[in-house]
């Protein structure tokens, strides 16, 4: 039985109205794993997030929109213009629900802010005003598997263990980042400016990155044990 990991397909009513849309790169991106990818539609109540306890062995929390700020203690800068709290009340009762069950959980961009945001963390709403930097964090979308800046990893973390120790390079689309990570996690990847690009908490159950390996693993087989690693400890449950 392959490992059953759950993917939030969320309602984008400025993309496509009365459609619940997922990126195929994270679905393909898990099967390559050898997981079995469960779309759990996000919206209409984080109680229907209840309806999945059971079904899931793991969780993975992929990119989207800005988390909205009052989650997580404040008011939304002028730059934050798209939320979706539904869809941010329903992820975060995804994770509660995964953590009470110790399943094992990969975050993705939006994913590692959401973790953040739900765990007392806190995150820079908008890194080009809030800190501003010598890096380019928000490249053009149209080219998503170019690799583009460095990171450096923590010796010894999780991350590292599974990208390896050669020079890393990543893509790069947000305009935010975690800017404290919550109780019980560290910052295990930065950019060259310091910018948190990954996070993993102590026995690296759950872990996050900033940056989009969905789009990379297909050309580049570094990235893969990130996806391999959520199966795994999704199947040795
Ligand atoms: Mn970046």
């Amino acid at each position: 039985m392959r490992p059953r990991i759950g993917l939030a397909a969320a309602e984008n009513p400025a993309l496509l109205p009365g459609k619940h849309i997922i990126n195929t790169p994270y679905i393909d991106a898990i099967f390559a794993a050898g997981g079995t990818p469960v779309l759990v539609p996000v919206g209409g109540g984080p109680e229907r997030a209840r309806d999945y306890t059971g079904i899931l062995d793991g969780l993975l929390l992929p990119g989207g929109e800005d988390v909205t700020p009052n989650l997580y203690g404040e008011e939304p800068r002028p730059q934050v213009t798209y939320m979706n709290e539904d869809r941010d009340r329903m992820e975060m009762e995804l994770l509660a629900l995964a953590l009470e069950r110790r399943l094992p959980v990969f975050g993705i961009c939006r994913g590692m802010q959401l973790v953040a945001a739900a765990l007392g963390g806190a995150l820079y709403q908008d890194l080009p005003t809030q800190r501003p930097g010598s890096v380019a964090h928000s490249q053009d979308r149209s080219i998503r598997a170019q690799l583009t800046h460095r990171v450096t990893l923590a010796p010894g973390s999780v991350l590292e263990e599974l990208l390896g120790k050669e020079p890393l390079r990543v893509n790069s689309y947000h305009h935010q980042a975690v800017k404290t990570p919550p109780p019980g996690f560290q910052i295990t990847a930065w950019a060259a400016d310091g910018v948190a690009e990954g996070m993993e908490n102590q026995d690296g159950s759950v872990y996050a990155v900033q940056w989009h390996p969905e789009e990379l693993v297909e050309r580049c087989g570094r990235f893969r044990p990130l996806f391999r690693r959520l199966v795994e400890l999704a199947g040795a449950r």
